[in-house]
């Protein structure tokens, strides 16, 4: 696969010149990208279309410089390197810093700013990680991620899902990759029928628009499903991407056509130099009210925002009434619902 580190030669693939503004953006964020995903961008109407938008960058980027790069304090709970512990009973790993795409929109872009790169994770950050693990029983449940674990080489890979997989408490390893979007053949059948082999593993990709479910990110993950690996899908609600009803009914309407849970839709959270992608909140609210009535609950994913000062991630839901008396889903008229003990007997 033909990889650009640059904007010029990405838009030169598309038979575009790069506007002179690009470079200062790269210079802060870098480009990464590749043949494939170029392939799926209109370049006819390139300045609006939802794939460039995700790969190429914006002037917006550098617009923000109030906001912070880590509102999640995620490095404040990091009790080893790599490892964030927030909730109970799971935790994050990050296996490395590399993707297979610089997602314009990433939360962790702290991690590459300036042309950082959080390197491989090493034998000794592995072993302190286990070791951290096995200290806290009350852990079921590590979070692959990253960057994308996927780019780590298959021996590595392998090594780091088993050493996770053998400690006796940890009964689900969740895989955060977003290779069957971006990079589909890296979804290797070797990778699949390994990760088929380990008890609990869920694998969790990212897909945000429905030009992304191509035949090839289908066979992706189709390999993984083939292998008895359950597959379930975290959108961004992104503005100019995909904060309309009708590119989100698509995009989840394909998901489970293919076998692909829609898990969760997140808000934009605030990160610095991310926000002009953010929609606000009641954006995702109506957009879960036009589905009620017209998608089926397997299509609609959970919507959450993450908090900031690691609040954790919140649930949020349209209200249908309370007290007794609840709209219908069309939202035309208002019915009692009794549950009140005693009612009965009055
Ligand atoms: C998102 C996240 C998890 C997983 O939370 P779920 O709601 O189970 O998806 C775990 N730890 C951290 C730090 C997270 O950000």
């Amino acid at each position: 696969m033909k990889f650009y580190r640059s904007g010029r030669d990405a838009m030169a693939r598309l038979g575009l010149a790069a506007p002179a503004e690009m470079a200062g953006v790269e210079a802060r964020f870098p480009v990464y990208v590749n043949e494939y995903y170029l392939g799926l961008i209109d370049p006819a109407d390139w300045k609006n279309d939802p794939i460039a938008r995700q790969a190429l960058p914006d002037v917006a980027e550098l617009a923000d410089r109030s906001s912070s790069f880590d509102p999640l304090a995620e490095e404040e709970q990091m009790p080893v390197p790599r490892l964030i512990h927030r909730f109970e009973d799971r935790v994050v790993l990050l296996a490395t810093g590399r993707c297979a795409m610089r997602c314009r929109f990433c939360f962790r872009k702290r991690e590459w700013a300036d042309g950082a790169e959080l390197a491989d994770i090493s034998e000794c950050e592995l072993a302190a990680a286990a070791h951290y693990l096995a200290g806290h029983p009350e852990i079921h449940e590590v979070l692959i991620s990253g960057g994308d674990p996927l780019m780590l080489p298959f021996p590595r890979l392998k090594q780091l899902v088993e050493t996770i997989a053998a400690l006796p408490s940890i009964e689900v390893i969740r895989i955060g990759s977003r290779m069957p979007v971006v990079w589909p053949e890296r979804v290797t059948a070797e990778i699949a029928a390994f990760f088929g082999e380990v008890p609990g593993l869920w694998f969790a990709t990212h897909f945000n628009h429905p030009r992304e479910v191509t035949s090839e990110a289908a066979a992706a993950c189709g390999r993984l499903i083939r292998a008895g690996v359950p597959v379930v899908n975290q959108s961004v609600l992104l503005r100019g991407v995909n904060d309309d009803p009708v590119v989100l009914e698509a995009l989840f309407r394909r998901l489970i056509a293919i076998r692909v849970k829609p898990h969760y839709l997140f808000h934009v959270d605030p990160v610095q130099a991310v926000r002009h992608f953010a929609t606000g909140v009641e954006r995702g609210l109506e957009i879960l009210r036009y589905f009620r009535p017209r998608l089926s609950s397997l299509a609609v994913p959970t919507f959450a925002i993450d908090l900031p000062e690691g609040g954790g991630k919140v649930a949020l839901q349209p209200q249908y009434g309370c007290n007794g008396e609840y709209y219908d889903i069309h939202e035309t008229k208002r019915i009692r619902y009794e549950t009140a003990p005693g009612e009965l007997s009055e």
